[in-house]
C-alpha cells in the first residue's frame, strides 16, 4: 500500500522539462507540488527528435502542436573549407524526418492546453533548505515546509538545488558563446538543415518554414566579439559568405539571444531523496540540438520505470539507482559526441584538417556509418 507521503512529489523548476515531467507524473496519479520562477519565454526554436515527438503524442499534446511542427528531412554537414560535406538523409533510415522544428511559444501553448489550465505553480524563494529523513524529504522555507517522497530538480544548468545538496558538476568551458536568431531568406531549399564546422565557429541553419530559418551560431570568444560589434547588415554579410550559395536576400528577423556554452556532467544524478533531471543533470553543447531531447528521454525512462510498478517509493535508492543506470550511457554518449566533434573541428593543424576531409569522404560513401549516426541522433 502506498502511503500519503509516497504519493507526493516536489518538482523545482518550471522550464520545459519541469512542465513535461509534471504532466507525466500527474498522469500516473502522483500529487505534485511544483515550485517555479515566473516563466520567461524566449523566442527559441528547438529541433525535436522523432522519438520525443512520439512521446509528446502519448502525453496527450493537442493536434495543433503536431500540425505546426516543421520537418527536417536531411542535413548537410560541411567542414571549414565549405567544400567537403556529408549529407544525412531521413530516407537512409526509412523515417519520414530526422527532426521536427518547434517554436518555444507553441510548445508552451500546447503544455497549457494539456494541463487544461489546471497547473498551479508556487513561487520558490531562493532561501530554502532541503532536509532528508528516512521516509521523506522536506523542502523548508523560513515560515513553512513541504514534505514528499522525492524532490525532482529541473532548475536548469545552474541548478540551485544541485548546489544545495552538494552535487558538484564537472564543468568544461567551451569558451564559446552561442548566438541564436531567425533569418528571412529566399530559397527553394526546404526541409533541409545545414551545419558548418568553421575555424572560429559552428553554424547551424535549421528550416522553420518556407522563407524562414533558425540560426544557432556557436562562436569562439574572439569571433563573437567581432560579431557583437557588427550591425545586422554586416552580420548578414558575414552569413552570406557562408550560406550565400543556398540562400539569397538574407535578413535578420528576430531579436538575437546569447548563450554561454559549457558542458556539465555529474558523477551521480541523485543524492538521498533528491533527483536531477534535464539540464540540471546534464548540459551539453547545442551543436547537435540534443539537450532538450536528452531531458525528454530522462522523463521517458522515469515513466518506463514507474510503469514497471515494482517499487513502493520512488524516492528510495533502489528505484533511483535503476533509473540512473539506464540513463548513464545515453547521457555520456551524447556529451562525448558533442565534446569530441567540437574538439576535432576546432583543431587548426593541417594534419587534423586532412584527417577530417578523409573521414568525411569515407562517411559520405558509407550508408552503414551514416545510418548508425542518424539512429543515435534520432
Ligand atoms: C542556443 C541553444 C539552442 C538549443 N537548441 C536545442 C534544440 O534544437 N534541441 C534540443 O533538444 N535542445 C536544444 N537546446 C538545449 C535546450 O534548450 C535545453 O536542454 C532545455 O531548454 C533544458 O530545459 P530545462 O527545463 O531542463 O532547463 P531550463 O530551460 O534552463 O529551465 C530551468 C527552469 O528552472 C527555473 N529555475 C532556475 N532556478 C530556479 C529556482 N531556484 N527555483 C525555481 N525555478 C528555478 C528557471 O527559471 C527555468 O524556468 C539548445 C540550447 C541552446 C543554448
Amino acid at each position: 500500500m502506498v502511503n500519503d507521503i509516497q504519493n507526493k512529489i516536489i518538482i523545482i523548476g518550471g522550464g520545459l522539462i519541469g512542465e513535461l515531467l509534471h504532466l507525466m507524473l500527474k498522469s500516473k496519479g502522483f500529487e505534485i507540488n511544483h515550485f517555479a520562477k515566473a516563466l520567461k519565454i524566449k523566442n527559441r526554436t528547438f529541433a525535436l527528435s522523432p522519438s520525443s515527438v512520439d512521446w509528446l503524442r502519448s502525453l496527450g499534446f493537442p493536434s495543433s502542436f503536431f500540425e505546426a511542427l516543421s520537418e527536417i528531412k536531411s542535413m548537410k554537414i560541411f567542414d571549414s573549407s565549405i567544400k567537403n560535406s556529408v549529407t544525412l538523409d531521413a530516407e537512409d533510415v526509412h523515417k519520414p524526418a530526422l527532426a521536427y522544428m518547434v517554436n518555444e511559444k507553441d510548445f508552451n501553448v500546447a503544455i497549457k492546453k494539456t494541463f487544461n489550465n489546471e497547473k498551479n505553480f508556487k513561487k520558490l524563494s531562493t532561501d530554502f533548505e532541503i532536509k532528508t529523513e528516512q521516509e521523506q524529504v522536506i523542502l523548508k522555507f523560513h515560515n513553512e515546509e513541504h514534505k514528499a517522497s522525492i524532490i525532482i530538480a529541473c532548475d536548469g544548468a545552474n541548478s540551485m538545488v544541485r548546489e544545495k545538496i552538494a552535487i558538484n558538476p564537472l564543468k568544461h568551458d567551451f569558451k564559446q558563446t552561442a548566438l541564436s536568431f531567425e533569418l528571412k531568406v529566399k530559397s527553394e531549399i526546404q526541409k533541409q538543415a545545414f551545419q558548418f564546422f568553421l575555424k572560429e565557429s559552428i553554424l547551424a541553419v535549421l528550416p522553420i518554414r518556407k522563407g524562414l530559418v533558425s540560426i544557432v551560431w556557436s562562436c569562439d570568444y574572439q569571433f563573437f566579439e567581432k560579431l557583437n560589434n557588427l550591425d545586422d547588415k554586416s552580420i548578414e554579410n558575414e552569413l552570406n559568405l557562408i550560406i550565400g550559395n543556398y540562400y539569397k536576400d538574407i535578413k535578420i528577423a528576430s531579436k538575437k539571444e546569447y548563450f554561454p556554452l559549457f558542458m556539465n556532467s555529474v558523477e551521480s544524478i541523485f543524492k538521498d531523496r533528491v533527483l536531477l533531471v534535464g539540464d540540471a543533470a546534464h548540459f551539453i553543447h547545442p551543436m547537435a540540438g540534443q539537450g532538450l531531447n536528452l531531458g525528454i528521454r530522462d522523463i521517458i525512462f522515469l515513466e518506463k520505470n514507474i510503469d514497471k510498478k515494482d517499487y513502493m517509493d520512488i524516492g528510495l535508492k533502489g528505484f533511483l539507482r535503476k533509473y540512473e543506470r539506464v540513463r548513464k550511457e545515453d547521457v555520456s554518449q551524447m556529451g562525448f559526441l558533442t565534446f569530441g566533434l567540437n574538439w576535432i573541428f576546432s583543431k587548426k593543424s593541417t594534419i587534423v584538417i586532412g584527417m577530417i576531409e578523409k573521414g568525411m569522404s569515407m562517411l559520405n560513401k558509407s550508408k552503414f556509418l551514416k545510418q548508425q549516426l542518424i539512429k543515435k541522433a534520432i
